[in-house]
Parts: structure tokens; sequence; C-alpha cells
């Protein structure tokens, strides 16, 4: 069952009340890719580098069972580069710097050996792109799912209405979601995104969990309460690909086992906000995420009886 994956590979500045780390390596792709690597064999990444992406994380993504085939490397280009700074409540956050670079002549090509894939994970990257790659497969996957984020609501709005039309899912933050609806009620807004195209919207609250709407249908997960966070970063797209990693490996997307897959990105999301940028998705095992998803059960597990 494999998946195909979208998104940047970048660098990142990350400030956080707790520390500063320089151009270390990120973009959505990256976090997705991390993610899914742990719940299916076949992740095919799609996305574009320049000349200063280091071989050797590429090399690490494969050694992950991620086919980089999809992934140009231009010469005479750098890699696309964020900066962010998180404010002291670690849930929001100031972008400083977007710095397209290599994206600005970005054409993605789907390899003709990830054609007949059955699950697509549109990462946050410019709208048109996202739907150029819907429009190049040769068979719709079983399911498609979209991330966004504010900066294209900001500067590619109408193109990510158009893309929004042909995805099932649409993953945002709460903040994004008020800003696509004019909505401040997430309810309200809810209801209006699932009008515009995808049938299941997930509403992610970063430390407070994540929402499941469908139709008339709403589900909700808690995040982890951890000790430590040190970076959020890429929690939103670590969170995607333990969503879809399970949904693909368990080849069912039916509400209820959305419900579960919601489980397992929040578990994978509580991983990685526990060091500075991929680090720690890159050193968890199996045991590591059986051990997360039991506390999860243990979190939300209680008998009420109504009189
Ligand atoms: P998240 O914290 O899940 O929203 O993801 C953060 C990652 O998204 C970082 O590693 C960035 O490199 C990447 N990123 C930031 N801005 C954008 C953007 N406008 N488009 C695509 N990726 C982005």
């Amino acid at each position: 069952m494999s998946l195909i994956v979208v998104g940047t590979m970048a660098f990142d500045d990350i400030e956080t009340p707790f520390g500063k780390s320089d151009r270390i390596i990120g973009g959505s792709a990256t976090y997705v890719a991390y993610a899914a690597s742990n719940f299916i064999d076949s992740v095919e990444q799609i996305s574009i580098v320049g000349n200063d992406f280091p071989q050797a994380e590429l090399d690490y993504l494969q050694s992950k069972g991620v086919s980089v085939d999809g992934v140009e490397i231009v010469k005479d280009k750098p890699s696309f580069f964020w900066a962010g700074k998180y404010h002291m409540d670690m849930n929001t956050r100031d972008t400083l710097v977007t710095d397209l670079n290599v994206l600005m002549d970005f054409n993605p090509i789907v390899p003709e050996s990830y054609q007949g894939a059955e699950f697509l994970m549109l990462g946050n990257l410019m709208p048109k792109l996202q739907k150029s790659v819907i429009e190049q497969l040769k068979t719709r996957p079983k399911l498609i799912v979209l991330d966004t984020m504010n900066f294209w609501m900001e500067t590619a709005l109408d193109d990510l209405k158009e893309v929004l039309t042909m995805v099932d899912v649409l993953m945002v933050n709460d903040s994004e979601a008020r800003q696509l609806t004019n909505e401040f009620s997430i309810v309200k807004a809810a209801k209006k995104i699932l009008t515009m195209g995808p049938k299941y919207l997930i509403i992610k609250k970063g430390e407070h969990g994540a929402l499941l709407f469908n139709e008339n249908n709403v589900f909700f997960a808690p995040a982890l309460p951890l000790e430590e966070v040190f970076d959020p970063t890429g929690a939103g797209d670590t969170f995607a690909g333990g969503f879809m990693g399970h949904l693909a490996k368990t080849k069912d997307i039916s509400f209820e086992n959305m419900k579960t897959a919601i489980i397992v990105g929040s578990a994978m999301a509580s991983f990685c906000v526990e060091k500075f940028g991929t680090e720690r998705l890159k050193e968890i095992s199996k045991e590591d995420i059986e051990g997360r998803l039991n506390d999860f059960v243990q979190l939300v597990n209680f008998d009420i009886k109504l009189a």
C-alpha cells in the first residue's frame, strides 16, 4: 500500500523560549515521511531541494524505506528556507522568513513508479503545485489529504480554494480554519469548510488536541500532556504522517478508523516536540510508539454510568 507525500524539504531557523537552532533540516514533506515510514514500507516522496541539501539526509530517508525518486535536486539554487519564533505559550509562533528559493520554479513531476498509489498526502506547499500532482495521477488515490497554512491563504487563496474542491480531507490549525472562513466559532468554520470540497476536516489545536469533523459527526482527541516541549516545529506534519501511515497500513478510510488515525497522529506529534527538528523522530522505535499509544489509551479511558 503506497503513500505519496508531497511538500517542502527545507532548512529551518527555529527560536523557542528555551533555545535556538540554526539551519536544521525541516520541511513539511520531511516530517510527514519520517512519521509515516514507521507504519508502511512504501512512502514515495515528491519535493525539491537545492545544492546545499545534504545527501546524507536523503540517504537517511531512503534507509527508512522512503523513495526519493521524486525529489528534484537543483544544482544552482539554495533550498527552501523558513525561520520561525515561538511565543512563550509554545502554541503560537511568528514566521520571520520564508525564502522560497528552489520552490519558485518548482514543477513537480510524478515518477512513473509512483503511479497507482492509493494514498496521497499533499503537505504544506503552493496550492497550484498540490493541484498539479493530483492532475498527474492516472488513477485517483483512495484518499487525498491536504495540509496548508496561513502563508498560502495570504498569497494564493484562489488556487487554494480550487485545490480544496479536489481533496477528501483538509488539515489546518484552528487559526487557519478561522482565517479561511472568517468565522470565529470553530464549529461554524468547520461547517463552512465542509461546503468547500473536503468531506472530512481535521482542526489541530496544538497542545489542546485535534478535532475531526464529517457531516454531523465530531470526534476530539487530546494531545498528550508532556512535561517538556522543546520545539513544536513539524508537529502538524508529523501528525499528518502518523494519520496517513495508519490509514495506509490498515487500508480502511472509515470515520471510525480515522478516529484511531488521529490518536496515532497525536502520538507521533508528541515525539516530534521533544527535541529540535526531526531529531526525536529519527530515534524512536516501534516499542516507543506502542508505549505512547498506550499512554493515550490510559489518558482518555474512563467509565461512566448514567443513572
Ligand atoms: P508545522 O510546524 O507542522 O507547521 O511545519 C513546519 C515546517 O513547515 C517547517 O519545517 C518549515 O520548513 C515548513 N514550512 C514553513 N512554511 C512553509 C510554507 N509556507 N510552505 C511549506 N512548508 C513550510
